[in-house]
């Protein structure tokens, strides 16, 4: 289980910053994409629309256009074989030449091959009414002043008949192929709506991810905050009136502490050594200076002094507070080893975090009890520290001893909490506070029957 006093390491304000504007910019993109393809596609529908209703009246028109050109080429001939009248022959030419530009007007307006071979039969079969016209317009000139019978029209019937028939199909041709046209535009249409609305779906789905993600990195956060600072001024509150307490008793104390001290020191001069007095008042001195111990861990829990800060060789204070207390532990045999590290620069007052080390390597030795062993090291790593990311030292304090079980891990920094019998419950607190006052962090891992790491994070000294 790992417990921190320092806040977790989150993703940096500038990475959150930089997520948002690219999803923003994203969803910016997505709405302009959207709008111009509904822009687009109703544009395209309504040109669509207008066509469709076009469709209707320009294949009626072709139709219609032709018969009359036929019919008008039929009845002059007509007239002229009633009257022989040289204008109707006349009105059939200029007719019939009409009738050829309106074929070539019509000929880039077809654009399937049905209708372009419908037009090319139209071609040959224009052709040949023209010829079977020539010949009949011979024949009623040779008839002079007498009318032409009817059997003299029917090879011109048969060709203006099927010539009409020619004209009614290329109308029904030019009418499937736009209206194919058209009914494949709307189906575009229709998939352009569909894309609109996923892509609406898409800027829905990602302004909802924008809003759980402005909520789950911006507001919440805040939240979290708010609530821990609550919690923190409560508990320094409650810290305070405690402080002011323990520094008023111990106030109280240590005056005649120090005079019973003196008394019996002078006492003890008295006492041969070796007698049961001598031995008494060894006892009596040793009491007193444990309620000396407790009296000043009151007064410093009370009135934390501010650490003097300087660059110190992290990897040297490691050793010296080795090297202090080996014998100590050694004589419960418990072996105390300083890790092979690299050297790190910290920024902090030496002999406070000096006095943390001896009472994390002091609670260390206290959980083993004897035989074990406490392991010191040093790891450099980046830490979120005083609202900001940076190089950090990380003094770790291993051992081997019956670890925490999670019910001290729940109030282990909980002033005068202790499980032991001799104990204040003060060396946590306050190791916390000086670390606190250095811009680090005390954190701890623990596995209850195997043994515990204190770790004590600092800013290195080049940050
Ligand atoms: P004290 O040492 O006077 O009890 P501390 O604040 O230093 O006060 O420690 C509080 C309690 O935390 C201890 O009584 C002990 O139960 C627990 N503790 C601290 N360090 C360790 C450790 N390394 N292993 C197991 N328990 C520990």
């Amino acid at each position: 289980m790992l417990r921190r006093q320092a806040t977790e390491l989150s993703p940096s304000d500038a990475t959150v910053k930089m997520r948002f504007l690219i999803l923003v910019a994203g969803i910016a993109l997505m709405g302009l994409a959207v709008g111009g393809l509904t822009f687009a596609s109703q544009g395209r529908a309504a040109k669509l629309r207008g066509q469709l209703g076009q469709v209707d009246s320009e294949s009626f028109r072709i139709a219609a256009e032709f018969a009359d050109y036929v019919r008008e080429l039929n009845m002059s001939l007509y007239r002229y074989g009633a009257g022989h009248d040289a204008a109707d022959l006349r009105w059939f030419d200029k007719t019939s030449h009409e009738l050829d530009r309106w074929i070539d007007q019509q000929k880039p307006k077809l654009l399937t091959t049905a209708e372009q071979s419908l037009m090319q039969q139209i071609d040959t079969a224009y052709d040949k009414y023209l010829a079977v016209a020539r010949v009949l317009v011979t024949r009623l000139e040779s008839l002079g002043q007498q009318s032409a019978t009817l059997a003299e029209y029917a090879g011109l019937m048969r060709e203006s008949d099927h010539l009409s028939q020619l004209g009614q199909a290329l109308a029904q041709a030019h009418y499937q192929s736009r209206s194919g046209l058209v009914r494949q535009a709307n189906e575009t249409i229709g998939q352009l709506h569909t894309l609109v609305l996923v892509s609406l779906g898409g800027l829905f789905l990602l302004g909802a991810i924008l809003a759980f993600g402005v909520y789950r990195h911006l507001i919440a956060p805040l939240r979290l905050k708010l609530v821990e600072s609550q919690s923190l001024l409560e508990r320094r509150e409650k810290l305070a009136s405690l402080g002011l307490l323990a520094a008023g008793v111990a106030h109280e104390i240590r005056n005649p502490l120090t005079a019973i001290k003196a008394a019996l020191f002078i006492q003890q001069k008295q006492f041969p050594p070796g007698s049961r007095e001598h031995a008494d008042s060894q006892l009596v001195e040793r009491e007193i200076l444990r309620l000396e111990r407790i009296v000043n861990e009151f007064l410093q829990f009370a009135r934390p002094t501010e650490p003097r800060r300087t660059e110190v060789d992290a990897v040297a204070l490691l050793r010296e507070v080795g090297t202090l207390l080996t014998p100590q532990l050694a004589r419960h045999n418990i072996q105390l080893t300083v890790a092979d590290t690299p050297a790190l620069r910290v920024q902090a007052d030496a002999a406070q975090i000096k006095q943390v080390l001896i009472n994390l390597i002091q609670n260390a030795a206290d959980a083993i009890g004897e035989n074990g062993a406490v392991r010191l090291t040093i790891r450099a790593t980046r830490k979120r520290l005083g609202g900001r990311e940076q190089a950090a030292a990380v003094l770790e304090v291993s051992d081997n001893g019956k670890g925490m079980s999670p019910e001290v891990q729940q109030r282990l920094f909980d002033p005068f909490f202790t499980t032991k019998e001799t104990g204040t419950g003060l060396g946590l607190s306050i190791a916390a506070g000086i670390i606190e006052k250095h811009g680090g962090a005390l954190q701890y891992q623990s596995w209850p029957g195997r043994g515990t790491t204190f770790g004590i994070i600092l800013p290195q000294a080049t940050a």
